[in-house]
């Protein structure tokens, strides 16, 4: 997904130095490789918008770890609080058997600024996880089994979340996945004439990250919002990659005075630990509870020690106000872009909301070019998964103005060094 650098190169440059393989070949050896160009980054340590490697060089980080780092790296309060929920229990009880203060607050906290009545929360350990439990809870709560979802969305690698996903070419090597799974194009109202009363649920990110960083039309997400009140269907918003203060507000479907009945969050979450969750309405949530009892369970779902670090990341957002914060940057960012393009040429387009911006270029070489000269410069940026003509922008909302103008210097230096050699 993060191309720009070659493999083979990337085997060579450090050999290893005593009878021992480096640390590089074990990990082409040893561990499980899913890209063949992986970024290769030997990590030394993070903190803010920074990544620092082993052979001393530092980086600008504007992928941000696909959008975990919102409050940065290794936030100092993160990190307090993962300290100190180590020293007090790791693992307890599989989830929902004891009463685990940090699982409570966390829950209790985000019940206060989610759209009502969405007031319970169900933790997991991934974004995936959580769209297969939002995605569970629809059908019961319903006792429906059809699903709408949409043209290039991304929802998770797991076989549910994968069957949501409108994207044949990661799909069609795991055929068959779930049945009854019907996909609309994006953005596209007359579509939403096809809900009807046999869907269960109808899932979408309010903005499509992997898609491209696709914004929706106005109108699109409260006339989805009607017809899934008009049919029964719950809607679910995916904002694994959205949610939390990335587009400039907590939850993006605010940006259309939308409220989904399920929502969906990871990523962030965590504040760089791993974890996820989905919300709904106790009244909806309550049927994971009998017929049969224990009908959704995870063991390590909403683990202490991150939920201790979600907790920390929240107040930090909203202490900080980070979502204004993200609005005002992306506002920026945008702008310059969009004059760099115009300088310089290549782009084709520049949108989002907040810091979630995506660029397109007119070729997907131009595109590979401007990663690969902003790499080399120190800046990392990453494409989406479904296009290969679209930078995504996600850096950490806790960025200084400072680091905003770096990158941008970046970015322009690696348009102009871009649009002539092939890296
Ligand atoms: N939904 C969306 C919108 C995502 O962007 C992602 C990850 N890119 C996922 C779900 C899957 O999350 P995870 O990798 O934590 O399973």
């Amino acid at each position: 997904m993060v191309r720009g650098t070659n493999r083979k190169q990337l085997r060579h440059t450090h050999p290893k130095t005593s009878g021992m393989p480096s640390l590089r070949e074990q990990f082409f050896q040893h561990v499980a490789q899913t890209s063949d160009s992986p970024l290769g980054l030997e990590i030394e340590r993070a903190s803010g918008a920074r990544l620092y490697t082993t052979d001393g060089r530092e980086y600008l980080d504007f992928l941000a770890g696909i959008g975990v780092n919102l409050v940065g790296h290794a936030h100092p309060k993160v990190v307090t609080a993962v300290q100190q929920q180590a020293e007090r229990y790791l693992h307890a009880m599989v989830y929902g058997e004891y009463i685990l203060q940090p699982q409570v607050r966390l829950a209790a906290r985000l019940a206060s600024v989610t759209p009502r009545p969405l007031t319970q929360v169900y933790f997991t350990n991934s974004g995936t996880e959580a769209n297969e439990g939002a995605l569970k809870l629809a059908k019961k709560h319903t006792g429906r089994t059809r699903l709408i979802a949409f043209h290039n969305s991304y929802h998770g690698d797991t076989h549910g979340s994968l069957s949501v996903t409108g994207r044949e070419v990661y799909r069609t090597p795991f055929l068959p996945l779930l049945p009854d799974v019907e996909f609309l194009p994006f953005g596209d109202c007359v579509a939403l004439g096809r809900i009807d009363e046999r869907a269960a649920a109808v899932i979408t990110e309010p903005i499509q990250g992997e898609g491209g960083v696709r914004v929706p039309p106005d109108d699109w997400l409260p006339a989805l919002r009607q017809r899934c009140t008009e049919s029964g269907a719950l809607l679910i918003f995916d904002e694994v990659q959205t949610g939390l203060g990335r587009t400039g507000v907590l939850f993006a479907g605010t940006h259309w005075g939308v409220a989904p009945d399920i929502l969906v969050l990871a990523k962030a979450l965590g504040g760089g630990m791993p974890l996820g969750a989905f919300v709904a309405a106790p009244e909806v949530m309550q049927c994971l509870s009998h017929d049969p009892p224990l009908a959704h369970v995870t063991t390590f779902g909403g683990h202490p020690v991150c939920c201790a670090a979600g907790l920390a990341a929240l107040d930090v957002i909203l202490e900080e106000n980070l979502p204004a914060r993200a609005e005002a940057l992306g506002t920026q960012l945008r702008a310059a872009l969009r004059e760099l393009g115009e300088s310089h040429g290549g782009i084709r387009e520049v949108r989002g909301r907040g810091l979630l911006a995506g660029v397109e270029f007119d070729t997907a070489d131009r595109t590979r070019n401007f990663v690969a000269h902003a790499f080399q410069s120190g800046l990392i940026l990453g494409w989406t998964l479904h296009s290969d003509r679209v930078v995504r922008l996600c850096p950490p909302l806790t960025l200084s103005d400072e680091e905003l103008h770096r990158g941008l210097e970046i970015m322009a230096q690696a348009l102009i060094a871009g649009q002539g050699s092939g890296f």
